[in-house]
């Protein structure tokens, strides 16, 4: 029997709405492709309702005392964490993502984003700048007014609390377009947080990038523009913000690097190179350490003990605690990752190690499952390893010169994450120093901490946004106030 479909609204000026076009999309589980949910399919009109109500909300919130906006953030972060297991299920549901290896630390880190800037409110500080006795000339850290942000499927919950948490905190209000294929975990969230503030302050519309992501990237009434994606599309949302002038940050894609010295624990840094390809999101990830090059010296054993530990990873329904790895997020992104493995399998130059095209029969075959793959290849300028593949496909390349290694890791468009393994620290330091990326981790391969600042080098992007720095340098403006001291008094 086919599950009943459940059919939500989105959030504008604090009510639950349809479309004005009254159209909806539907929201399939990428787990057995069964349509479960749908949500409205927004266009201009919606956007400029939502626009519209966040401008006036701006009148109001921007002037909380900061104080009390931090605590707002943190009662949200404490009801969100009494709901996170319901969320989760719905990340996993809606995302195909495995629930104890991905959703649960997924909304955990969404209570830590919330909670790390619900402290930051007091930090909004300006500063005094010494122009003599006679001047006093001071900065204020202002709010921008509207943002519109812009988010992705891959990891929904923690991309749009990217967003929320810092544009709420420094008194700027947000309209945020959820992504086609993964809205309903940032409802969710969203409805939480309309119990906190007041309406509009934070609107959520869902619908499609050209009908509603596009209007909102080219509405006047924005004063911030803040998207994560791909590259292409953040290409766009660069051009629309140029047509006014308007700060932009962009968190964009990535093909980043990961670095094996021949001197590592070899079992030990199987499970980080694991870690860092994020196998257990299937390598959805902008930071997945997605090329990997192996010294000379180490690169078969190496290899088999990584080919052999992806084996052991249990793939299936990304509801079951036992589950590592789950499903793709759709079928045109199933379709492109099985494209880019159908070449490597016909590529004369490489050999697979292990994987290949999912299974068309059995379990596997009723969602948009894929399995761990390897390709050995001596080129980096190969397809697959100069493209953003968004899959659990990885390009394994050996390399004896430390100096050409890196050069390797540098020939590339994007610049976003890189990771470097070796016991040595000075090697590991130096590696880190040269490498053109905007976040490189030695020894780790972990997924990012509220904190520290996130963005990429090249066009993986533009701005940070994680941190106390890229809040205030993305999230508000400074405005210097100089006041002459030196005025005579009136004449009586
Ligand atoms: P995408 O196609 O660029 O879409 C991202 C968002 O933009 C979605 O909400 C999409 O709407 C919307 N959009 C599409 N076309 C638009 C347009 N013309 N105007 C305005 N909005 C538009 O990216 P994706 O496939 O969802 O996500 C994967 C990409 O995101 C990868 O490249 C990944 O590396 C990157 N990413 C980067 C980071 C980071 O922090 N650097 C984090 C996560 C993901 P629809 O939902 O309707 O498509």
């Amino acid at each position: 029997m086919s599950e009943k479909i459940i059919d939500h609204k989105m959030i504008i000026n604090g009510d639950y709405v349809n479309s004005v076009s009254n159209q909806k999309i539907g929201i399939e589980c990428p787990a057995n492709k069964q349509l479960f949910a749908t949500v409205p399919r927004g266009i201009k009109e919606d956007v400029d309702i939502a626009v519209k109500s966040s401008l006036i909300a701006f009148q109001s919130w921007s002037k909380v005392n900061p104080k009390e906006r931090g605590k707002i953030l943190l009662d949200i972060a404490n009801d969100i964490d009494d709901q996170k297991e319901e969320i989760a299920k719905i990340i996993a549901k809606e995302t195909g993502n495995a629930i104890r290896t991905q959703a649960r630390p997924e909304i955990n880190l969404v209570v830590d984003i919330f909670r790390y800037f619900g402290g930051l409110s007091s930090e909004l500080k300006g500063e005094t700048i010494p122009l003599g006795e006679h001047v006093l000339s001071y900065t204020r850290r202002e709010p921008l007014g509207v943002v519109g942000a812009i988010i992705p499927w891959n990891a929904p919950v923690m991309l749009a609390a990217c967003k929320i948490a810092p544009s709420l905190c420094t008194g700027n209000t947000l309209v945020m377009k959820a992504a086609e294929d993964a809205p309903l975990a940032v409802l969710k969230v969203a409805e939480i947080c309309q119990k906190h503030i007041p309406p509009g302050v934070f609107n959520l519309i869902t619908g499609t990038g050209s009908e509603c992501g596009e209007p909102l990237a080219y509405h006047p009434d924005i004063s911030k523009l803040s998207f994560t994606g791909s590259t292409a599309v953040g290409k766009l949302i660069m051009r629309a913000a140029a047509e006014r002038v308007l700060p932009v940050s962009l968190e964009l894609g990535g093909k980043s690097p990961s670095i094996v010295y021949p001197d590592v624990n070899e079992d030990w840094t199987v499970d980080g190179i694991i870690g860092a390809m994020r196998f257990t999101r299937q390598s959805q990830s902008c930071t997945a350490g997605s090329r990997l090059f192996l010294h000379k010296r180490i690169f078969d054993s190496f290899i088999e003990q990584l080919a052999n530990k992806l084996d052991k990873l249990i793939i299936g329904d990304p509801l079951d605690d036992k589950t590592d790895m789950g499903t793709i997020i759709n079928n045109k992104q199933y379709t492109k990752v099985c494209d880019y493995i159908k070449d490597g399998l016909d590529n004369k130059e490489t050999e697979i190690i292990c994987g290949g095209l999912p299974p068309k029969e059995g379990p596997l075959s009723e969602g948009y499952f894929t399995i761990p793959t390897i390709f050995r290849n001596k080129s980096n300028e190969w397809r697959l390893a100069k493209e953003e593949i968004f899959g659990p496909v990885l390009v394994a390349i050996p390399w004896e010169d430390e100096n050409e290694v890196i050069k390797m890791a540098n020939q590339s468009h994007y610049g976003l994450a890189a990771y470097v393994w070796t016991r040595d620290i000075t090697r590991g330091i130096n590696a880190a120093h040269a490498i053109e990326s905007g976040w490189v981790q030695v020894n780790q391969g972990l997924g990012q901490v509220p904190g520290h600042s996130y963005g990429g080098y090249k066009q993986s992007g533009l701005g940070r946004e994680f941190s106390l720095e890229g809040m205030l340098d993305s999230f508000t403006q400074r405005k210097n106030i100089s006041i002459n001291l030196n005025t005579p008094a009136k004449e009586l």
